[in-house]
């Protein structure tokens, strides 16, 4: 392929993009495909003769569209958004033509300092502390991770490092792999399950804990789970504290952990993957109280910050943590900045990470943070919370419905009153319809399903849509129809006893550590 025929596929590749995210609501959300349905169509072999691009394109319409959930579509309201947009898909495209990996400085100056001058903007956008950004002077700074996952394993991985250090500083006799064998970690019960994942790849058993009635975790339990490992002879080690988890957006709260914490040696980081987009928006900073005193705090633009994935930001108050971890220098790595190289505006960043490559991540950051400016992503997050409480407002309106817990951030759980059956049914039917994608989640023993809203498309119109169609199935569920506004539900109508004090007393006998499942 050469550059002229670069032009024409990439211009055609351009307008096939915009005619797909223009035309998206035509096709429906969910695929139809049976497994192996593209094994079937694809030629087995590599093609002897190069094919022609526009063989390509015309195969995308065919066979590889019909395979594709349309995770952009305003109907995809299913676990949590996949960021995108104009402005991050042609930085995706400058940093693939550059094709540069910038493991170190000398890799590509630009590629370093630009994630550096990048996660700085990101980090004063948000008003994290001060000591979390990139400067010359102190230890702390940002940098992209592929994933929420790998921010914290490179957290977990350095709380090991830390707590190892500390205690051989007391006690110079005892062995790492002593130490090591003794360390323990902390969650909640409704983290996500890259947590547990963490605890397995870092080798460290990670205690998921209860939670309270809001599913957010408390400084008391985690004072009682620490007192009495310490007292069976572990070593308190790590806690991901949840900012916005996967199930219902519920806040651990921060600033009695990190109390905890700070008593305990313990490194707190938060993971903030969803909601702490909405930090751009100064109304919500107030739920990132105790945010000082944790050692580390990540967040997923490529999920509500219209990023494509993968981009995911994490600041550490201490890199030095990091670099101790993960430095293994080698003689063709060595370049003169090095030994500046750890503190300085010019880190290399591959020691605060686990590949060694890294791409140029930064070029979509750039170019979205610039294209939209602080206004327009406040917009972006704001316009999505107020579309949520309008599809509140609507399963509100029909007495056959409740909305718990309550709304958070873009995410509205809802339930068909009484048995969990119904609320089962209606989600099967209405996936088996492809026209409207949620998933289930659990809230005090409850089966709630998730609404989320997910595209940037979405308007007003999608939110209608989307409640109609839950409305006409919960109504051949139920036999028997409701409107909007109307305060005529009549209980007898149905066979189904749904309104009544059976159903009262259910959702009055929550279960604060009872939640089991989670959703992602
Ligand atoms: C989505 C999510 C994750 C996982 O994010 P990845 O970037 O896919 O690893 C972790 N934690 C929470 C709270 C999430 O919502």
């Amino acid at each position: 392929m050469d550059s002229e025929e670069f032009r024409q596929f990439a211009g055609a590749s351009i307008e096939f993009i915009i005619n797909y995210l223009e035309n998206i609501r035509e096709r429906p959300v969910l695929t139809s495909v049976e497994p192996g349905y593209l094994h079937k169509v694809l030629p087995t072999e590599t093609p002897q003769k190069p094919d022609k691009w526009q063989d390509i394109l015309k195969d995308m319409e065919n066979i590889i569209l019909p395979g594709i959930v349309h995770w952009q579509s305003p109907q995809f309201s299913a676990y949590f958004p996949a960021g995108q947009s104009y402005a991050s898909i042609v930085g995706e495209l400058l940093s693939a033509g550059l094709a540069v990996i910038g493991f170190n400085w000398i890799t590509s100056p630009a590629c370093t300092e630009l994630e550096v001058a990048m996660m700085n903007w990101l980090g004063k956008l948000l008003d994290l502390p001060e000591e979390f950004l990139n400067s010359s002077e102190g230890p702390g700074g940002g940098i992209i991770q592929g994933s929420a996952s790998e921010a914290s394993l490179v957290g977990m991985l350095a709380a090991k490092q830390r707590t190892v250090r500390r205690i051989k500083e007391t006690d110079p006799t005892m062995d790492e792999a002593v130490i090591k064998g003794k360390l323990v970690a902390y969650a909640s019960n409704q983290s996500n399950s890259s947590v547990e994942k963490t605890g397995l790849l870092g080798s460290v058993p990670v205690r998921l804990l209860g939670v309270d009635k809001n599913c957010s975790l408390r400084g008391e339990t985690l004072l009682q789970a620490v007192q009495e490992d310490i007292k069976k002879g572990f070593i308190p080690c790590y806690l991901v504290a949840t900012f916005g988890t996967t199930g219902t957006c519920a806040f651990d709260n921060i600033e009695e952990l990190a109390e905890v914490c700070q008593k305990y040696n313990i490194w707190l980081h938060i993971d903030a993957a969803y909601a702490g987009a909405a930090l751009v928006c100064p109304e919500y900073r107030h739920l990132m109280k105790g945010i000082d005193k944790s050692d580390s705090f990540n967040f997923n633009l490529h999920k509500w910050l219209l990023v494509n994935f993968d981009c995911s930001a994490m600041w550490v108050k201490n890199s030095n943590y990091l670099v101790d971890t993960f430095n293994v220098d080698r003689i063709y790595l060595e370049h003169h900045h090095n030994q500046h190289s750890q503190n300085s505006m010019a880190p290399d960043y591959r020691h605060w990470q686990i590949p060694l490559g890294r791409r140029f991540r930064a070029l979509k950051l750039w170019t979205t943070l610039r294209l939209y400016g602080v206004e327009g992503l406040q917009n972006s997050i704001r316009k999505d919370i107020r579309l949520a409480e309008l599809f509140a407002s609507y399963v509100r309106s029909d007495e056959r419905f409740e909305v718990i817990p309550e709304p958070s951030m873009a995410l509205v759980c809802f339930r068909l009153k009484g048995d969990d059956e119904f609320t089962k049914q209606l989600l099967n039917k209405i996936v088996e319809r492809k026209k409207l994608y949620m998933v289930p989640a659990t809230y005090e023993s409850f089966y709630i399903i998730r609404y989320v809203v997910c595209s940037r498309l979405t308007t007003e119109k999608d939110i209608e849509f989307a409640w109609n169609e839950i409305q006409s199935q919960a109504n051949e569920i139920l036999q028997s129809p409701s409107q909007i506004s109307s305060n005529t539900f009549v209980q007898k109508t149905s066979n189904m006893d749904i309104n009544t004090k059976e159903s009262f007393k259910i959702s009055n006998n929550y279960h604060p550590n009872n939640i089991t499942e989670k959703s992602q």
